[in-house]
This record gives structure tokens, sequence and C-alpha cells, in this order.
């Protein structure tokens, strides 16, 4: 059965960030139209789910994984800072800020009050609140 599996999907594009975050919208969708109970947006989960399906089965590798990289160019910031925000939640004790002139995450202590943070990675300085 895996052989199988393996066989049907050589030559195609599989699964990649933009595929992920299409289920997941569709998935959004999806329990939004539970709650609403509305036929558009029944159908535009469903075309969200079909887009990612043909994405994943699709033999035009360089067509998909060009879409993959331009998504993963337009949301680098966006996933930047919810890592940024990620790290915050899981580590309680420090604060996690971006250095805004090169965008490395720096982790400072809390409760330290109004502090000039020096970045690791370029050296310049900034002013944050822990
Ligand atoms: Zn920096």
């Amino acid at each position: 059965m895996r052989e199988k599996i393996q066989r049907f999907m050589m030559g195609r594009y599989g699964n990649d960030n933009l595929n992920q975050c299409l289920i997941l919208g569709a998935l959004v969708v999806m329990l939004l139209e539970l709650f609403l109970h509305s036929t558009v947006l029944m159908i535009l989960g469903y075309l969200i789910w079909g887009c990612s399906i043909y994405r994943m089965f699709s033999r035009k590798i360089d067509q998909r994984y060009q879409e993959n990289m331009l998504y993963l160019n337009k949301t680098k910031g966006l996933r930047h800072r919810f890592s940024c925000f990620a790290k915050g939640l899981q580590d309680r004790r420090n604060r996690y800020f971006t250095c805004p002139f090169c965008a490395q995450i720096v982790r400072v202590p809390k409760g330290r009050g109004k502090i000039e943070i020096t970045c690791p990675s370029c050296h310049r300085h900034f002013d944050r609140k822990s």
C-alpha cells in the first residue's frame, strides 16, 4: 500500500507551507459555516480545499514551487512576528523582541523596566520596556 502511494505521488508536487495554510484556511471557513449556515462559506471552504488538493497532486512542480516561494516571501514578517509571540507564550520569565534593524529575535528578562537592548546580531541599540 505504501509503495502504491509512493508510486502515485512520484512526479507530483506534494505538500508545502502554502498547502498547509490553505488547508487550515479551509477548516476555519468550514467551521464558520457550521455556526453561520452560509452557503457562500460552504462553497468557499470547498474551493479552498479543492485548490489545496489540486496543488498537492499537480505535476507542474516549478509553478507550485514559485507559488510557495511567493507565499513565504509575502508572509515572512507575519510569520516572524508570530514566532516571536509564540516564544513569549512558552517562556514566561523572559520577553522576546524583534530587532527593528535586522529582525533578529532578542530575549530579555521580564520586569526590568525600560532597558536599552543591544542586538546580538547587528550590535545596534534600541529601547524597550521589559
Ligand atoms: Zn539587529
